[in-house]
């Protein structure tokens, strides 16, 4: 893992969201500083985690007295209590901490995380419920959407697909879309190439418009 401060990271709140981002950012092979209000949050984390500490993150002189100022990169996990939200994203936005996510439960919230100095905002249920509408309405394994209007899926292969290779089937004159890796059962996603053949039960990683990628998962 790298050894700089971009790898030490401050996480506010050890709730689900928070403690899920700390724990995969410690396995990750990050040097995490997690921070709860609630001791029974912190002990039952600590174990997984670099360093814990019960404080109250709406405090600027805690904060400072566990070094949060000279961090690169924080983390505000605090989700329920709005006001703490906001308070303590503006506390890190204060300090001149480069980068600053925030947790938001509704897109006003998040308008206002902006506003005091969140550098990036994540809904973490509008953004997954957004998500499994695709996949409950459609045919696709899974989807996200990398930018407005374009998406990743998951399909399986068409069944016109089987027994050709991706070259013949002009997926992309034919649908718009571009595959990036096919799968065979059992086996790892590998890239895709023209030559590369198409079997019964392959699944493929297809990138397009999401009006492209769902008419082409509905041929599947
Ligand atoms: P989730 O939905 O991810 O479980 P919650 O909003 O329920 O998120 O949890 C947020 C966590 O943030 C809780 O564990 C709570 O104790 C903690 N928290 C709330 N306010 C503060 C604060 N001022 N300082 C530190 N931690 C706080």
């Amino acid at each position: 893992a790298k050894n700089d401060d971009t790898n030490q990271i401050v996480v506010i709140g050890l709730g689900r969201f928070g403690s899920s981002l700390a724990a995969e950012l410690v396995r990750r092979g990050s040097e995490v500083l997690a921070l709860d209000s609630r001791p029974a949050e912190v002990q039952r984390h600590a174990d997984e985690l670099t360093h814990t500490a019960v404080a109250d993150s709406t405090d600027p002189e805690s904060l400072r007295q566990l070094g949060v100022h000279q961090f690169k990169r924080a983390v505000v996990a605090i989700g329920t209590d709005l006001e703490a939200s906001i308070l303590t994203t503006s506390l890190l936005a204060d300090f001149g901490i480069p980068h600053i996510w925030a947790k938001a439960t509704s897109r006003q919230h998040g308008r206002i995380l902006e506003r005091v100095g969140a550098h990036h905002v994540v809904l973490p249920e509008h953004e997954m419920g957004e998500r499994v509408a695709h996949l409950v309405n459609g045919r696709m394994l899974d989807y996200i959407e990398l930018a407005e209007h374009y998406a990743l899926v998951k399909t399986h292969a068409p069944a016109e697909a089987v027994g050709t290779t991706l070259g013949e089937l002009k997926l992309r004159s034919k649908y718009g879309v571009t595959v990036v890796g096919i799968k065979r059962p059992g086996e790892d996603f590998t890239y895709a190439t023209a030559d590369t053949p198409v079997g019964q039960g392959d699944t493929l990683v297809v990138a397009g418009t999401t009006a492209q990628v769902e008419a082409f998962a509905e041929r599947t």
